[in-house]
């Protein structure tokens, strides 16, 4: 696509700048005051240019349960949403392409979707989602959501001896399902690449995470996991190899500068330097850890440390939308409240870096993406300026974070193709998109999850917590 930008706002070292963007073969040809128009001419005047956002950790398929779990820890939480999970791969098709429009009309132009696969119809899943995400135009990640042991073991034992259940498919088969995966689906010329994303040290064996790490050397693959969301993965973590979970992955070669690890809210200074020196990436997911009271990551050591950040909105039933915009204004502020140096907060500039350039580098695509500079691919968002939100004229960059942006978007182009116009999404009927979600589900209140209940007295036991089990949540 061959296109120019006129007269568009973007921010340079000393404030602001009016500029004119060419485009050329879908990348950035060129940044000036007053360049010749080549392509079409695209009105910039009153309206902010900046690179797309990466929402960089997501479980599109939860779209089906927000606002529907009552609020209770992670391990709680996650019992309620596999008994209830989609089990059509049509669902996932329409979760994804939802996910896809709330991250394109929040700023994103790349999402990383950490997908729970519908059990034997996984290859399936995963076509669903591809199938969505090329119609729409938005840039995936995808990293099928992968274990080999089942819900149970994700909780500390507390020193008893325990039963579990094996889990529903082999290691072997597991990764001979990722094979295929990337053999069918890895296509990064078309905007579409595989992760390998085994769900975190709770729920995988070593085993697991070895085959996942020949896969990402063989195939230049990015890695995913969850690492330390809650208090009781560090306990788990000590239970299961007696080092921190961080150590451990270090230990078997999991972490890497094309790594990203999801939440990291409980980690030690030691184990922060170890980020440091993989130079793996943190995905910052403050809402979610707000919703499921996992705590709060603490990004500013990261940032100190030198270890690269990005901004995720996590699966949509622990947030519950998927508003990137959102998640990092609270990301941003929240983290004021836990350093008294205001020297060390985070200002809505390094908000915009985070968001898109540390979202870049931590899918190993920084020379890509993630900047506007000469040569980067045209993944570019415009803000409406004139937008009531935006008003009136302060600092864009500075109401665009702090504020509360409502309709701010109104183009975003992915890899040169524009795929949001006047604030609408182009590529894909919305209007339909909504009756579907509308007819294919309906209000629910107070459901009983069985696995819950199952397993709650054994989590308030370990956690140090009294006994007794709240009935009704809602
Ligand atoms: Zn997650």
């Amino acid at each position: 696509m061959t296109f120019t930008i006129q007269q568009a706002l973007i921010p340079v070292d000393d404030g602001y700048a009016n500029v004119d963007v060419q485009i050329q073969d879908n990348a950035i040809a060129a940044i000036d005051a007053n360049l010749e128009v080549v392509g079409t001419a695209v009105d910039g005047k009153n309206k902010l240019l900046l690179p797309g956002f990466v929402n960089a950790h997501t479980h599109s398929s939860e779209m089906w349960q927000r606002g529907l779990i009552p609020p209770v820890p992670l391990e709680l939480w996650i019992a309620e949403l596999y008994d209830f999970t989609p089990l059509e791969p049509d669902q996932v098709y329409l979760s994804a392409l939802g996910t896809a429009v709330e991250t394109l009309l929040s700023g994103g132009t790349s999402v990383v979707d950490h997908l729970v696969l519908i059990p034997g119809k996984e290859i399936e899943t995963i076509a669903a989602a591809v199938r969505a995400y090329k119609e729409i135009g938005i840039c995936a990640f995808i990293g099928p959501l992968i274990q080999d042991e089942t819900l149970t073991r994700g909780i500390p034992t507390g020193g008893k001896e325990t039963e579990h259940e094996a889990y529903i498919r082999s290691t072997e088969a597991t990764l001979a399902l990722m094979q295929e995966a990337v053999d069918k689906f890895h296509n990064p010329a078309e905007g579409v690449y595989v992760l390998v994303a085994p769900t975190g040290i709770q729920l995988c064996s070593d085993a697991l995470f070895q085959g996942c790490i020949e896969l990402s050397d063989h195939y230049n693959l990015c890695r995913h996991a969850h690492l330390l969301e809650t208090k009781a993965q560090q306990f788990l973590a000590q239970e299961k190899y007696g080092c921190s979970a961080v150590e451990h992955l270090k230990r078997i070669g999991y972490l890497s500068p094309r790594t990203s690890l999801a939440h990291c809210v409980h980690l030690s200074d030691a184990d922060i330097e170890i980020l440091a020196e993989t130079q793996s990436t943190v995905v910052h997911n403050p809402l979610s850890n707000l919703r499921l009271g996992s705590g709060i990551a603490p990004i500013l050591k990261y940032l100190q440390a030198g270890v690269n950040v990005s901004f995720g909105c996590d699966g949509a039933a622990s947030n519950d939308s998927q508003d990137l915009l959102e998640a990092i204004k609270i990301g941003s502020i929240l983290h004021n409240i836990t350093d008294l140096d205001y020297h060390h907060w985070i200002t809505p500039r390094q908000s915009v870096e985070i968001a898109a350039f540390g979202g870049a580098k931590g899918l190993n695509l920084a020379d890509e993406m993630g900047s506007l500079a000469v040569d980067k691919k045209a993944d570019l968002v415009l803000y409406d300026l004139t937008s009531l939100s935006l008003l009136p004229r302060t600092d864009p960059i500075g109401l665009l974070i702090l504020g509360r942006p409502a309709q701010a978007v109104d183009s975003v182009w992915v890899n040169g193709k524009r795929i949001v116009a006047d604030g609408k999404v182009t590529t894909i009927n919305v209007e339909d998109l909504r009756k579907e979600l509308f007819e294919r589900s309906e209000w629910a209140t107070n459901r009983q999850s069985k696995t819950l209940g199952e397993i709650e007295a054994h989590y308030r036991s370990v956690m140090g917590l009294p006994e007794g089990v709240k009935k009704g949540y809602s």
